[in-house]
């Protein structure tokens, strides 16, 4: 006589989600997730490397001071 075990049972969520391809949109493939191929992931990093995406950079290196020690 529980409802609330009914109502958790029948409100499964699938394991994973479909995702299209942030590079063409179409649905990502597995071997390639999020990719939905190999070139869209390289097509991805070489936007990468060529600095189109505007991330700051975190590259301090206060380590300078300890090596005086
Ligand atoms: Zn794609």
């Amino acid at each position: 006589m529980t409802d609330e075990d009914k109502k958790s049972g029948s409100n499964v969520a699938p394991l994973r989600a479909p995702r299209p391809c942030p590079e063409c949109g179409r649905p990502s493939h597995r071997e390639h997730y999020p990719f939905c191929s190999d070139r869209c992931r390289n097509v991805d990093l070489n936007r990468w490397l060529s600095g189109s995406y505007a991330i700051p950079v975190a590259d301090d290196e206060a380590k300078a001071d300890d090596d005086d020690r």
